[in-house]
């Protein structure tokens, strides 16, 4: 259904909106409404080859910029992205179908990793040892990369990007941005918000697409690394051909976090936090909770009763409608994938409590579902094994702690995970010894602040470096010692040993 002219979304390459070298175009949606809003161009490998020539000419001048010149465009740039954050959430919220709040929520999100990329000038400090011989003194630094590239999913339009670029450029890189074509607009906004802080045409590009755009990016000999956030099986794939082409590689996938529940556990608190977590954005976080582990029959029971009972509280609708607590789907196959994954658990003999299959929006053709719950699920069923993403939450009992931490760590996935309790002793060996990259203690969705790095374990990262905070520093740099002695009256003379400066 069309009833305005959808926009043109094009490439923004070396400063400027570019159509690029196709006329190939995809629709972009609003979700909570079916209408395509938006034509998105489809890069090719010549796009592609463009950006990285414009990159790569700016990064001579870009990467000798003093790291504190540098931060200044990022202090303009977070003011401005301030000054339009309700304008940006719209597009989010136009795009994606989150719910308004949670749109500003991801922008404030994104503004910390900037904020970080701020203090760019202590990150880079170097060491520096006076007398590692006698006159020579030894100092190590880190050193940018070159051209490097991004790229992201849907369901973050704006945070996944600003997880990668505001550190990647404030280190002294120049960037390509490949958003998701599913939601590609706010790239683009904040490439143009870049150039009106003052940041250097070429620095910060975006070519749009999807597989070979990627492609084409994972293979160019000029990109030096790639950071990808995605699902697993793209991430595994993007992992390999990109360290197969000789670069640096973090990629991020899919995850299945789990929620323990201890008997002591405030269920209230628990069940406020489980309602956000599993049906916030639809289930469509990679840090959302999707299945929740209780601990004992008598907290199993009691939590199903209150979910129950807040599922049928639950305000799902456009996401731009004041008190809607949760929108659609992204798009019309999304949908039939999630309500496939609830036939699914419905015939391998999961309960089936409550069930959105049969949600409707009045007046709308929107990709919207339900909220839905699974109890008695086993770890042998589809719907615990893979990945949903959507707001499908799925029990699964469990009769002891250790038998709930064993199930934890058997998964593939290692993302997030959370354990809800008053007992100190369970949550410290829970954040011991889970198998997952991001824990928290009654804290349902343990996002790092961009200070810290984010990242998960197992099937969720391919790659030795979480993303932003200092491990975003060390992807996107590279280290060099110098040792230094100068011509003076210390007279040398050869010698065929190993050299050991004393
Ligand atoms: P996706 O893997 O389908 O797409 C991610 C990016 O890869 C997009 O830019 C897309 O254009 C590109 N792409 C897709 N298929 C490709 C292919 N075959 N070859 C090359 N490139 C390809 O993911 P999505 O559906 O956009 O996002 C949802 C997924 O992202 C979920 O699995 C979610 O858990 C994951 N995610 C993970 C994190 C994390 O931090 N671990 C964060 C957000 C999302």
């Amino acid at each position: 259904m069309t009833t305005a002219q959808p926009a043109y979304i094009d490439h923004f390459v070396n400063g400027k909106v570019s159509t690029g070298n196709s006329d190939d175009r995809a629709p972009v949606y609003n979700p909570a409404t079916g209408e395509v809003t938006g034509l998105v161009a489809i890069g090719t490998t010549s796009d592609v080859e463009e950006a990285v020539a414009a990159a790569a000419g700016a990064f001579a001048k870009w990467s000798k910029t003093p790291p504190h010149v540098r931060a200044r465009v990022l202090f303009k740039f977070r003011e401005l992205v301030e000054r339009d954050l309700d304008r940006l959430a719209e597009i989010i919220t136009r795009e994606h179908g989150k719910v308004f709040s949670d749109a500003k929520g991801e922008l404030t999100r994104g503004l910390e990793v900037v904020e970080f990329a701020c203090g760019i000038p202590q990150q880079l400090k170097g060491e520096f040892t006076e007398n590692v011989g006698r006159a020579i003194d030894g100092v190590s630094f880190r050193q940018p990369l070159g051209v490097v590239a991004g790229i992201s999913p849907f369901n973050f339009p704006a945070m996944v990007p600003m997880w990668m670029f505001p550190v990647a450029i404030a280190c002294g890189n120049t960037f390509i941005m490949k958003p998701s074509e599913k939601d590609p607009t706010l790239s683009v906004e904040l490439a143009t918000l870049l150039a009106e802080a003052g940041l250097p045409d070429g620095v910060f590009n975006v070519v749009h697409g999807a597989k070979t755009a990627v492609d084409a990016l994972l293979d160019h000999p000029e990109i030096e690394a790639v950071s990808f956030v995605g699902s697993t099986p793209v991430a595994e794939y993007v992992h390999r051909r990109a360290t197969g082409a000789g670069k640096r590689v973090q990629a991020l996938g899919g995850a299945k976090n789990h929620m323990v529940v201890m008997p002591d556990a405030n269920l209230d608190q628990t069940v406020n936090a489980l309602m956000g977590a599993a049906y916030g954005s639809a289930g469509e976080r990679c840090m959302a909770i999707s299945v929740v582990v209780p601990v004992g029959e008598r907290v199993a029971n009691a939590l199903r009763e209150k979910l129950i009972a807040a599922l049928a509280k639950l305000r799902i609708g456009d996401g731009l409608v004041d008190g809607i607590e949760m929108g659609p789907l992204i798009s019309a196959d999304h949908r039939a994938k999630v309500a496939g994954y609830l036939d699914t658990g419905v015939q391998e003999g999961a309960e089936l409590v409550v069930d959105g299959r049969g949600f409707t929006a009045d007046d709308s053709d929107g990709f919207f579902i339900g909220g839905s719950l699974f109890d008695h699920a086993t770890p042998d069923m589809t719907i615990y094994r893979e990945e949903i993403f959507g707001p499908v939450l799925i029990m699964i009992r469990t009769e002891s702690f250790s038998e709930a931490l064993e199930l934890v760590n058997a998964h593939e996935f290692g993302n997030g995970s959370a354990i809800f309790t008053r007992d100190g002793n369970a949550a410290r060996h829970y954040v011991s010894n889970v198998k997952a990259g991001m824990v928290g203690v009654n804290i349902p969705i343990p996002v790092p602040m961009a200070f810290h790095s984010f990242g998960g374990w197992k099937r969720s990262l391919f790659g030795d470096h979480h993303i932003h905070g200092p491990e975003g520093v060390r992807f996107y740099t590279r280290y060099k010692t110098a040792t230094t002695r100068w011509p003076g009256d210390v007279l040398s003379t050869a010698d065929f040993a190993m050299p050991t400066l004393t």
